[in-house]
């Protein structure tokens, strides 16, 4: 029968077609669908949402993030509002407690909450002159984060020089320049002594992808967005692949249609424009008023544009642009019943916490995984980025069981600058050092396993092309490929020197993680070319600037 085949047909022509399913594609396309335009989203994988996905690796019903799983969506996110997340059944988990960093060994941890003042008590447990300061830094870094660095997420970069010179007119400008100017280590060690609210603040600063420029003057800026983000961790009810599905579903409603198993090898243009796309099994699209690409800057350009029409410095720029030297090495769990963690004991609720900080004591634990990335090495000591998803939320996994996973920050090449490749063995070494992690803070850990899996950086590599050697930000977060110069200072507008050809991927500022930012910022780049008629709010970076005081 003629339908019995995998190879779906696609329309002849559309108003526009994204190339690549992630989520950043899916939230411009529900954008652009809106203002009436016929879109299409054309996925090399079997399912849509590229990062933002949940699968079943280790054994049946035991649902596993593999890449995103903290989020900071709210059902009052400006997209979420936007695109009426909530009609699509889609619901964000605010644990209580946020953050659990053990030490002495297990025996105590470091705990904070979304509740500033049970935050604030805690740390005055180990340092009542840290607790102060961390008062009254979370006030002034808040308005730091709601009055510039949030607002400028949904706006495209302004020119580095404009930035600073619009910021250095007002006293809260001001003062976020001399932050962000230092680096974010420096902001953390200038600001606390307490070893563990040193280590957190580092390890949430190193986990948005800081490692190894975390000591990079110029990233101060990630300092203050960590510290206020630290109380405001959420994941999605069911798995982040649900919030895949809610995109795709409000975009669904405005006519997006999207189809999978269809990766594109090339971008056709004609005249200067793109016009076209054609797949790697030769089916063609024409494309009547643009191709959007969530595919990273660098393989949209260098791979499926003819080389003509881009001029060599953007060429250069692209070829030399900085991928992130990190990747996470993924460990996930199926488990029995949740492990006892030492400090239960004093602090029962530590299980419940969103985030853990395992093998992170101080801040110098952290600054080993710094120096070995740095030097494109595995490094001996073995820390983790870990959550039981389960506690908060018992859908992920069969009625009195639980899962974990552990994340690792690992070099993504080996010293000779080729790419780090993850064998079996490896992934075996790997699974052993992080059950040992486990188990020098929850000592019954082991005898909780039912399944593991390991997700390395290959393996991440492998199911999404997007993330070659597991870089999840499509680029480095070195201030070089920052703003207006991420990834090149000539695409950072979300336009490239091809008219009608659009970046809306994590390529593009503000970088990756699951946000939308470049996406939706996209989207506006996209309706603003085309005439459209923008029916949401749009945010202006100078407008921002201006009206600080
Ligand atoms: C281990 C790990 C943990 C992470 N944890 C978090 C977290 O907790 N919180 C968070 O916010 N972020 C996290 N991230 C980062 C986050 O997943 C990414 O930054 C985000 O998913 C990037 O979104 P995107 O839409 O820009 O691109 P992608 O998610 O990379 O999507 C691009 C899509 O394009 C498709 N594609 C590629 N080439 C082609 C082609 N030629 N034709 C058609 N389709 C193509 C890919 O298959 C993919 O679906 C994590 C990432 C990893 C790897």
């Amino acid at each position: 029968m003629a339908l019995m085949t995998h190879t779906q047909p696609l329309p002849d022509e559309v108003d526009g077609v994204f190339v690549g399913g992630g989520h950043n594609s899916l939230v411009a396309a529900a954008y652009l669908a809106r203002c009436g335009l016929d879109v299409l989203v054309l996925e090399a994988n079997s399912t849509l949402g590229g990062g933002v996905t949940t699968e079943e690796i280790t054994l049946p019903q035991f649902r596993h993030n593999l890449h995103a799983f903290f989020v900071r969506w709210t059902a009052d996110y400006t997209i979420w509002n936007d695109l009426d997340l909530d009609r699509y059944g889609v619901q964000a988990i605010f644990p209580e407690v946020q953050n659990a960093v053990p030490f002495d060994g297990g025996q105590r941890a470091l705990l904070n909450y979304r509740d500033i003042d049970r935050s604030v008590a805690a740390i005055a447990a180990l340092s009542p002159a840290d607790a102060d300061t961390y008062r009254q830094v979370h006030a002034e870094f808040t308005e730091i984060v709601d009055r510039i660095e949030a607002p400028l997420r949904f706006a495209p970069p302004l020119a580095k020089d404009e930035f600073r010179e619009r910021l250095a007119r007002s006293g809260l400008g001001r003062r976020y320049l001399e932050l962000a100017d230092r680096s974010a280590l420096d902001v953390i060690n200038d600001t606390f002594s307490a070893e563990p609210l040193r280590a957190l603040l580092a390890f949430n600063v190193a986990v948005r992808g800081y490692l190894p420029v975390i000591d990079e003057p110029g990233t101060g800026y990630c300092a203050v967005l960590a510290l206020v983000n630290s109380h405001q961790g959420r994941m999605i009810r069911g798995g982040s692949y649900e919030m895949a599905k809610a995109l795709y579903a409000s975009g669904y409603d405005a006519g997006v249609r999207a189809v999978n198993n269809s990766r594109v090898a090339s971008i056709e243009v004609s005249d200067g424009r793109a016009v076209a796309v054609e797949t790697d099994d030769g089916r063609r699209v024409r494309a009547r008023r643009f191709v959007a690409s969530n595919v990273p800057a660098d393989q949209t350009l260098l791979d499926m544009v003819e080389p003509s029409h881009l001029d060599d410095a953007l060429v250069m720029a692209l070829r030399n642009h900085r991928a992130l030297e990190e990747g996470l090495f993924g460990v996930h769990f199926a488990l029995g019943r949740p492990p006892r963690f030492t400090a239960a004991a004093e602090q029962p609720e530590i299980l419940g916490s969103l985030n853990f900080a395992l093998g992170y004591e101080s801040h110098e634990d952290l600054l080993i995984d710094h120096r070995a990335i740095a030097e494109r090495v595995v490094p001996d000591h073995t820390g983790l980025h870990s959550s039981f998803p389960t506690v908060n939320d018992p859908t992920q996994a069969p009625p009195g069981a639980h899962t974990t996973f552990a994340w690792q920050f690992v070099a993504a090449r080996e010293p000779d600058g080729a790419d780090r490749v993850w064998t079996q063995a490896d992934n075996d070494r790997q699974v052993k050092a992080v059950i040992e992690c486990y188990r020098r803070y929850a000592p019954d850990f082991e005898d909780c396993v039912l399944g593991v899996a390991a997700h390395s950086p290959t393996d991440t590599g492998a199911h999404l092309t997007s993330m070659p050697r597991g870089d999840r930000h499509h680029g480095s977060f070195h201030p070089d490929n920052w703003g207006a110069d991420r990834p090149h200072r000539s695409v950072s507008d979300y336009r490239t020197p091809v008219d009608g050809l659009y970046l809306c991927g994590s390529s593009q500022h503000p970088g990756g993680s699951f946000t939308g930012n470049p996406g939706f910022n996209a989207a506006g780049a996209i309706a603003d070319d085309l005439g459209l008629q923008v029916w949401w709010p749009r945010r202006d970076a100078t407008a921002v600037l201006d009206a600080l005081t």
